[in-house]
């Protein structure tokens, strides 16, 4: 792993610098654009590229027509994710053919597949340039090169990755926040692209980590979320004992009102000490997702995925053991390659058996670069698509009883704003995260605060609720 020291940020300040006289030159204050796919990694990045734009000078603007600078940040994990940025950045050619000054970047996961870097090279003379995830802190670089009129600039992770400290962040919200403790993965999930375009884990120094949440609980942040790929796995790349259960104690011990999540965990490094850890810390949310991506031992080894159902089963246990009100969620794959009918029926048993609170399913997508793709038995879209209908109307009848069951309890909420599809509700998350809404009349200044609300209603996503008294 290769940290990024600060002499070379030194110069990225240079950029920044330039760029920024450039703008302020400028008679309005011009516009940066992100739109941004795929997980929370991407959405904690895209932070990062706003807190560096509005330091070199832009105002974050809401649509593509007002903006100076566009960057599209690309998820790589399904087939769906690539084409809807590709098709996203086909509707910017004709903003740049109005305005030649235009700059349009890609950056994420997608950008650091070789395929994908010649086919936009070729294809796109339009994109000023790539930057891949692990080179984020070179976006002044290439910024300020293209406003010199230089040639476009194709930065690709390198394969052992960077880690930067110390960028400008802009978040998105003052009540919840997510802090990224590592990057990339090392497992290889037959399946999935992610280690091919994230790079090899590379855990932050728990001095950084635990500056920036100390700074994110000072600031008034309620709500705190850990990210990596493989949180159980943190520290395991700087050799030293403290893990990830000493992470999670350490910052639930801080002072402040604040809930701690995480995400994601993998379950075969899932341990009775992170278990503990949380049991003992209120601070610590009683959430947990716990991928398990299928039901059957076969197709979990064809995956690599490194457990079986059975030792997944007593990692559950021993969440609901330590922690009876623990809402489980987790991620299931359908269609993988080779899956058989039995197997998927396996998938459902497992489902039927755990109870989740809430599955993320996804139809296979065969991936570049990864082994699943060029496998035996690939699945018919028809299939997949009839298994993953079956898999939702299992799941939802069990998200709906399992949010039934909390219909008459008092819930601790975070408020976090207006609902999207109602603006007379409030909505907010339980320390389950389940989603909560309250009837918002008289409720605004409570937003930002964690509230009692007894639950009155539930649907199959969503618990609906009053201010207890
Ligand atoms: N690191 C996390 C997951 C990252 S990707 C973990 O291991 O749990 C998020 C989810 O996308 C995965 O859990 C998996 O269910 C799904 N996914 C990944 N690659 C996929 C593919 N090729 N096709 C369909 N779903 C995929
Ligand atoms: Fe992908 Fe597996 Fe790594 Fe998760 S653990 S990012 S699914 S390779």
């Amino acid at each position: 792993m290769k940290k990024i020291t600060p002499a070379e940020l030194a110069q990225q300040y240079e950029h920044i610098a330039a760029v920024c006289r450039i703008n302020d030159a400028k008679l309005t204050r011009p516009g940066c654009f992100i739109r941004t796919f795929g997980c929370q990694q991407n959405e904690a990045d895209s932070e990062r590229y706003a807190g560096l734009a509005e330091s070199m000078g832009y105002e974050i603007v809401d649509a593509p027509e007002k903006a100076s600078l566009i960057l599209i940040n690309t998820c790589a994990v399904r087939e769906h994710a690539e084409m809807r940025a590709m098709s996203i950045t086909g509707q910017f050619k004709h903003l740049k053919a109005a305005n030649p000054d235009l700059i349009i970047g890609m950056c994420g996961c997608m950008v650091s597949q070789e395929h994908r870097l010649n086919q936009i090279k070729g294809g796109f003379p339009y994109i000023d340039f790539l930057l891949g995830a692990g080179m984020m802190h070179r976006l002044p670089e290439l910024v300020h090169s293209r406003m010199n009129k230089d040639k476009r600039s194709f930065l690709l992770d390198e394969p052992e990755g960077c880690l930067a400290e110390g960028l400008p962040v802009r978040r998105e919200s003052d009540i919840k926040a997510w802090v990224s403790i590592m990057y990339g993965c090392n497992n290889f999930c037959t399946y999935c692209v992610v280690p091919h375009v994230r790079g090899r884990e590379r855990s932050r120094a728990r001095a950084d980590i635990l500056a920036e949440v100390k700074e994110l609980i000072a600031d008034g942040c309620r709500e705190i979320t850990l990210l990596g790929q493989n949180v159980n796995s943190y520290g395991k790349d700087l050799g030293s004992e403290y893990d990830f259960a000493d992470l999670v104690s350490e910052i639930c011990e801080l002072d402040g009102d604040f809930i701690l999540r995480f995400m994601t965990s993998h379950p075969k490094d899932a341990s009775q000490k992170l278990i503990d850890a949380m049991a003992s810390h209120e601070k610590c949310a009683r959430q947990f997702h716990l991928p398990l991506q299928s039901g059957s031992a076969r197709v979990l080894t064809a995956m690599n995925r490194r457990y079986t159902p059975e030792s997944y089963l007593s990692t559950v246990e021993a969440l609901r053991a330590a922690m009876p009100d623990i809402a489980i969620s987790s991620d299931i794959i359908v269609g993988f390659p080779g899956e058989t009918d039995e197997e998927f029926a396996e998938t459902l048993a497992m489902l039927e058996r755990v109870r989740f609170d809430m599955v993320y399913s996804f139809i296979y997508s065969p991936r570049a670069l990864t082994p699943a793709a060029s496998m035996d038995g690939q699945i018919s879209a028809e299939v997949k698509s009839a298994r993953m209908n079956a898999l939702l109307n299992c799941q939802n009848a069990i998200s709906l009883e399992r949010n039934l069951a909390a219909v008459g309890s008092v819930q601790r909420v975070l408020l976090e704003g207006a609902s999207k599809s109602d603006e007379s509700m409030l909505t907010g998350r339980a320390d389950s995260n389940k989603l909560v809404h309250i009837p918002r009349a008289g409720a605004d200044a409570l937003v930002g605060r964690f509230v009692d609300v007894r639950i009155t209603r539930a649907e199959t996503f969503a618990l609906f609720g009053e201010l207890a008294d």
